[in-house]
């Protein structure tokens, strides 16, 4: 129990890789804030994570609005009386090529992945500054790192993470906060269930172990940034992507 008495809060963890992360860090004894926008997925996952013995709290909240943001975060201090770990996960595609990408479509997933991961930070770091003691990890991408057709603004707020993830590092490493980013390759999940098959192979083609990941693969290297055995380790961005964008 590495993470017994820890508080955690996972956005987007009402399913796929955020859950899987909830989920483990919960194995390993750390009370979840389970952060999401769509309230039976929050609801389906309280219910798995307390049927292993875990203890989760849901909260309904669109990570990009700041005043839904504060209210969780107090919420959650009042209830569990601080915050150790952070992961920044939230995200949505909307994928589209430059010609035909509306401005629109940018800024919602410039809000939701980016502006999502600084609202929470933001919120969660007066209190890990009194503690003297946090963990923060940025769920990125490997096309945050490379670009990728069809998905500037989706690879822009993923390469804008790495920015907040080091900016962060350096400015709360005083306090003892510390803040790294996760870079996912291609994993299997609802956000890459309707890619085409030719899309689908593409991403194996160019990853050299030849197979998809899987949610826990992320949530595995999630676990090791959030538990004191990475205390030395802040603004590094860490690939699990089969070797795709080595
Ligand atoms: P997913 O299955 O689509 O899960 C994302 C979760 O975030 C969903 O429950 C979604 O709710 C929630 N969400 C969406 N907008 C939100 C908002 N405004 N506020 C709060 N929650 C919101 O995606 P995933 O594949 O697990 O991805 C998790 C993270 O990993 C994302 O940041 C993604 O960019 C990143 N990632 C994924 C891959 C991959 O291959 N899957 C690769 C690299 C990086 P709804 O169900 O209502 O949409």
């Amino acid at each position: 129990m590495h993470l017994k008495d820890r508080v955690a809060i996972v956005t987007g963890s009402g399913r796929g890789i955020g859950f899987a992360i909830a989920k483990l860090l919960a194995e390993h004894g750390a009370k979840i804030a389970l952060v999401d926008i769509n309230k039976d997925d929050l609801t389906k996952g309280k219910s798995e994570i307390e049927s292993l013995g875990g203890i989760a709290k849901t909260f309904v909240c669109d990570v990009s609005d700041w005043e839904n943001v504060q209210n969780v975060v107090k919420e959650i201090i009042n209830e569990w009386g601080r915050i150790d770990i952070l992961v920044n996960n939230a995200g949505i595609t909307r994928d589209n090529l430059i010609l035909r990408l509306t401005p629109e479509d940018w800024d919602l997933v410039i809000a939701v992945n980016l502006k999502g991961a600084f609202l929470f930070t933001k919120a969660v770091a007066r209190q890990m500054m009194k503690q003297k003691y946090g963990k923060i990890v940025n769920i990125s991408s490997v096309v945050g790192l490379m670009g990728n057709a069809a998905q500037s603004n989706y690879s822009s707020s993923k390469a804008g993470l790495i920015g907040l993830t080091k900016s962060t590092a350096k400015e709360l490493a005083g306090k003892g906060i510390r803040c790294n980013a996760v870079a996912p390759g291609f994993i299997e999940t609802e956000m890459t269930k309707n890619l085409s098959e030719k899309a689908v192979q593409s991403f194996l083609d160019s990853t050299p172990l030849k197979y998809a990941g899987r949610p826990e693969d992320v949530a595995n290297l999630v676990m090791f940034l959030a538990s004191p055995e990475s205390d030395y380790i802040t603004g590094e961005v860490i690939r699990v992507d089969g070797g795709m964008a080595m």
